[in-house]
């Protein structure tokens, strides 16, 4: 069961996922969650260094689609100028998003990896579903109200992976 919450991959942030690291694993898209993950939880637009990221995953061909819990005003708006799809109130860990996220991109499960900063909802979702999961230090260290519950059970859950030494986590808060 604790095996489900552990990331396949943990990475300072988004920017260490670049196109050549995914093409060595045959990755050709990504199911990213945006909250804390894209942008600080509070940062209505995306910045310019993530506007490039989008460009360079594009330039090579990597599919991006924005898989969110929160609102469709606040994903609409994000991903709009980006020209992407989104899922909005995906309702992760549940598996529905993340399939349909994956039918509407063509790809083959084993070709997606799942982004996000929760192991709750990201990382235990991805792993349900079956995805390769990478998890990244959350942008900010405070989180909407939805949120503060969910770190409350992952720093239960970091700890004890950290004990039996499966993960050594740089963005646990203390
Ligand atoms: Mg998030």
């Amino acid at each position: 069961m604790l095996r489900k919450f552990l990331p396949d991959q943990h990475v300072a942030d988004i920017f260490e996922i670049t196109p050549e690291t995914l093409k060595e694993k045959n990755i050709k898209g990504i199911i990213t969650d945006l909250d804390n993950t894209l942008v600080a939880w509070n940062e209505p637009n995306a910045t310019v260094a993530i506007k490039e990221w989008f460009n360079q995953m594009a330039s090579n061909g990597i599919k991006v689609s924005v898989v969110s819990n929160n609102d469709r005003k606040r994903v609409k708006h994000f991903t709009t100028p980006l020209n992407r799809p989104y899922i909005h109130r995906a309702n992760k860990p549940l598996k529905g998003a993340f399939r349909k996220s994956l039918k509407e991109m063509q790809l083959k499960k084993e070709e997606v990896v799942v982004v996000g900063d929760q192991i709750m909802t990201d990382i235990f979702g991805g792993n349900r579903a079956g995805f390769h999961t990478i998890l990244v230090v959350p942008i900010l260290q405070t989180d909407d109200k939805a949120t503060k519950f969910n770190r409350k059970i992952e720093r239960f859950i970091l700890n004890k992976l950290e004990k039996r030494g499966w993960i050594e986590w740089q963005g646990k808060k203390n």
